[in-house]
């Protein structure tokens, strides 16, 4: 005999709210949902009222399906549902069968009706279907606080019915915003902000610059194991290794040295640019919070970003570190990030870098570097790789 697929039924919040464009928001977190369950049989999807029902032909365990569900982003909370035709004494039934042995000493059946034209109303429903589970289980109701949900929700062609709501990561679906160049740095504040715009829909193209042969490949190292970690909220990625020591070498022996980090950071700026327009990116996004160090004052963040014409986004601008670090625990990247490594912008850098530099100072400092070329050849020495999940 063949057995069921499991179901879950899946709500979002904010894409519901996209008017014309909903359909498209729906068909992007669909795609999503059946990319995120890869590898684990077939799986299929279908729209349904403003909820999406996957089904789950190989039915993998409880833990596996909730663990995946729990990083598609657009999703407001999740379970795992059952289905009765639209016919109340076949849903008593079903629901009878379904209901779980002792964890709860009361009830309450909660209805929603997307169906105006069937008979009863949801407290009519509520009412019936009630009274059949006290009768079968010797229970109380309890509307207040019951310790077991029954959430029916009767839509035009089927009834599905549920038990415990699972929160979903919330956000948009990634891919509805377009994409991005996320700079990574091996530290804790780039994940974090990468991770944010993920969350708004946005696709991210991974950039990370190193000064290996002169520092070691823990960067590197990291920063794949970080962009993975990232990849599981969307299943395919690229991850740019862009070799910098060159290029700080040119800057270093012919610029003064307190400029050295505002030059480091505009050429970051230009490269990611360039990926950027490569890939079809729309803008740059850094993990700078305000003045958290020397090279994110105002005036420092305000002549680095004049490098490029294309928006650099701090998605973290405004958090303190206390604030970034428990958004890297949640995320799971903090452990990785605080493995000890080398940063490339500590290579050739002085002590005091400048905390306030203007346009024309930089322009005046830049002008005997040949930038077109040290651009071109960094880039082409760039490694680009996919990133599996
Ligand atoms: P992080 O914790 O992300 O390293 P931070 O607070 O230490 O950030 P900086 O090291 O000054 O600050 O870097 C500011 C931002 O510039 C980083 O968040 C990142 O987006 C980008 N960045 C710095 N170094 C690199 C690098 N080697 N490769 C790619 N991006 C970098
Ligand atoms: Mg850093």
């Amino acid at each position: 005999m063949e057995r069921n697929p499991v179901n879950i039924v899946v709500h979002y919040d904010e894409i519901g709210l996209k008017g014309k464009n909903r359909p498209h928001f729906e068909h992007q977190l669909m795609r999503n949902i059946r990319r995120a369950f890869e590898g684990l049989g077939a799986v299929n999807t279908e729209r349904l009222y403003g909820r999406v029902l996957v089904s789950l032909k190989a039915r993998p365990p409880w833990d596996e399906v909730a663990g995946r569900m729990g990083r598609v982003f657009g999703i407001s909370y999740f379970a795992r549902a059952y289905e009765s035709p639209c016919d109340l004494n076949v849903l008593k039934a079903r629901v009878k069968e379904q209901l779980p042995k002792d964890e709860y000493e009361s009830f309450a059946i909660d209805t929603k009706r997307s169906d105006k034209a069937f008979p009863l109303t949801s407290p009519e429903i509520n009412r019936e279907l009630g009274s059949f589970v006290q009768i079968e289980t010797g229970k109380p109701v309890d509307l207040g606080n019951p310790d077991l949900r029954v959430c029916v929700e009767w839509l035009h062609d089927r009834v599905l019915f549920f038990f415990k709501r699972v929160p979903g990561p919330g956000g948009l679906p990634v891919g509805v915003s377009g994409k991005v160049v996320g700079l990574i740095s091996g530290g804790i504040d780039s994940p974090v902000a990468i991770y944010l715009m993920m969350k708004r829909g946005c696709g991210v193209v991974f950039v990370h610059f190193h000064s290996f042969p002169f520092t070691d490949r823990a960067s590197q190292r990291k920063v794949t194991e970080l962009a993975r970690e990232l990849s599981h909220f969307r299943q395919m990625s690229k991850l740019y290794f862009v070799p910098f020591a060159d290029l700080q070498r040119e800057v270093a022996s012919r610029t003064p040295a307190s400029y050295r980090i505002i030059l480091y950071r505009r050429f970051m700026l230009r490269l990611a640019e360039a990926i950027a327009r490569r890939e079809r990116a729309k803008a740059v996004i850094t993990g700078d919070s305000l003045s958290q160090v020397s090279s994110q004052t105002l005036s420092n963040l305000t002549t680095v970003e004049e490098a490029i014409t294309i928006p650099v986004i701090r998605p973290l601008i405004g958090l303190d570190k206390k604030e970034i670090i428990s958004l890297a625990q949640k995320i799971h990247t903090y452990p990785i990030s605080i493995q000890p490594h080398d940063d490339c912008c500590q290579f050739l850098m002085p002590r005091q870098p400048f905390t306030r530099s203007t346009s024309e100072e930089l322009e005046e400092v830049e002008k005997d570097l040949d930038i077109r070329g040290l651009l071109d050849r960094t880039l082409a020495q760039a490694e680009c790789h996919n990133l599996p999940r």
